[in-house]
């Protein structure tokens, strides 16, 4: 069993000051691998303590001096490479391969455009040319940063280079689920010569230390990825002390194909929703499909699902692992169920075990068709490898269908008229479109509309969540 008890604080790993174990489950296997500690409160307030203190001379620190910190980091993240893949995979279950191609490259392209764009970033600027009214970027202090498990890495990058970047100090609570990988990455930060209390980690659940960081007066701003249902508790818990609360939430994305998209449009579709066993929160759960073109895509998504293999994570190979836990198992599976339950079509998969793999948190790639908006398959994120397929008579009718629903994250496009694609992402209303496959590059803004979130992280955007803005009149 891997002991990890120990918290980051003040650029040290030390023991929590109230003891209280929880064990990491291998979802592969179902078994315990790794024990972590939760944190209590006393834990959390010796963490801000420490980071109140850093923020006085870090936020001072120059430009120049942050990036060649942040270079160093970016070093030592390659070459800790197959490290940050491999627990990836064990800890939330995605293929060894996969887990090292898209899991830990995107934290790597992250950590790299927030370099680049930190060296172009103007902190301070005149009004106008003419004016002697001043414009001054701070960082907005100590951070409380909650990440989930399913792209565990991408998100901690995602929060923590732009915090370091603008000179705020913070606190990480990665997921409580897949909690290693953020505890390398405390590693990799010690490494790289950050002074101590900037970055500190803390592990714990939602209840606990995320509950006491959204509501601690020496907490300036919450930054948080996971479920819409946390993200509503961290907004309440957060209100009485007025911080900033910055939220990427959950998805239902709908992909809409129309009877003139590229011939392999449904069978990307399918790949799309099945990849990180449909634990993306832009995923493309839900495909329209034109009624002209309905029999060939249920056929063509079918045998796609059927042909995408399950297997366990640390094989090598081009499959999909597990779902991550027994809690996200047996919701997939209700969901499932209540898809047949409530007379949609079911044309691959289903709720019972894939062959062989009756030990570990496996669901088979699944297709229903004939849904409709109201079911609770085409409304509920599953978050598993489950799509819904809608038939659509026209254009108007397909985008209001793709809008009806609490969610904003991402939606796609398949057609071949490029005309219709633009028409039809202009009316999509969410923070994220994608057209023809077509995918965002680092540094774009990715973030919700509506119940999917309320900021935007990466690039630009991503440093600005971090900053305060002050107004210095008479400059000049
Ligand atoms: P979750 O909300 O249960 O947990 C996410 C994190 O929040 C964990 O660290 C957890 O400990 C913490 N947490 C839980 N309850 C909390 C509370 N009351 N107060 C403070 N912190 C709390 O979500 P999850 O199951 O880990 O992740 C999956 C969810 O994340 C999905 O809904 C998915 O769509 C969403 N997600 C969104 C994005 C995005 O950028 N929009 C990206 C990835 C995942």
């Amino acid at each position: 069993m891997i002991n990890k008890r120990e918290f980051y604080i003040n650029g040290k790993w030390v023991l929590p000051i109230v003891k209280k174990d929880f064990q990491v489950i291998n979802p592969s296997t179902e078994e315990a691998y790794a024990i972590i500690s939760l944190g209590s409160k006393k834990d959390l307030n010796l963490a801000v303590k420490k980071a109140k203190e850093a923020f006085l001379t870090w936020s001072q620190v120059s430009k120049k001096n942050k990036i060649i910190l942040l270079e160093n980091l970016l070093n030592i993240y390659k070459k800790k490479w197959n490290d940050i893949s491999q627990t990836i995979s064990e800890e939330m279950g995605a293929p060894l391969d996969w887990s090292s191609s898209a899991q830990t490259s995107s934290g790597f392209d992250h950590i790299n455009d927030f370099i680049k764009r930190l060296k172009h970033f103007e902190f301070e600027t005149k009004f106008n040319k003419d004016s002697n009214n001043y414009i001054v970027y701070e960082p907005i202090g100590v951070c409380g940063l909650i990440t989930p498990w399913n792209w565990p890495i991408n998100q901690i990058a995602l929060k923590v280079i732009p915090a370091l970047a603008t000179g705020c100090t913070m606190i990480l609570k990665p997921s409580e689920i897949a909690p290693l990988s953020g505890m390398l990455f405390a590693e990799i930060i010690h490494e790289a010569g950050f002074p101590p209390g900037v970055f500190n980690l803390i592990n714990g659940d939602g209840k606990g230390v995320g509950t006491d960081l959204s509501s601690h007066s020496d907490i300036d701003m919450i930054s948080f990825t996971g479920s819409t249902r946390a993200g509503k508790l961290i907004s309440k818990n957060a209100a009485n002390t007025i911080k900033r609360v910055c939220l990427e939430l959950g998805g239902k994305g709908g992909n809409i194909v129309f009877s003139d998209s590229h011939p392999d449009a449904v069978r990307e579709g399918v790949r799309n929703i099945m990849s990180n066993s449909g634990q993306s929160c832009d995923a493309p759960t839900r495909m329209l499909v034109e009624k002209s073109i309905y029999k060939r895509a249920i056929k063509e998504a079918a045998d796609e699902a059927n042909k995408i293999k399950v297997d366990i994570a640390s094989k090598n190979g081009d499959h999909i692992g597990p779902v991550v836990s027994k809690t996200q198992y047996d919701k997939i599976i209700d969901l499932i169920n209540s898809g047949i339950n409530e007379g949609a079509t079911l044309v691959a998969g289903g709720p019972e075990k894939p062959n062989g793999l009756e030990k570990g948190y496996f669901v088979k790639p699944t297709i229903f068709t004939d849904v409709t908006n109201g079911m609770r398959i085409a409304k509920e994120e599953i978050f598993g490898p489950v799509l819904s397929i809608i038939p659509f008579e026209d254009e108007d009718e397909a985008i209001s269908i793709v809008n009806d629903t609490s969610y904003g994250l991402g939606n796609y496009v398949q057609t071949q008229d490029k005309e219709k694609a633009k028409r039809v992402a202009r009316k999509f209303r969410s923070g994220g479109v994608y057209i023809n496959g077509n995918s965002a590059e680092s540094g774009t803004p990715f973030g919700g509309y509506r119940q999917s979130g309320n900021g935007r992280e990466g690039g630009n955007w991503g440093l600005e969540e971090y900053l305060e803005i002050k107004t210095i009149c008479g400059w000049e």
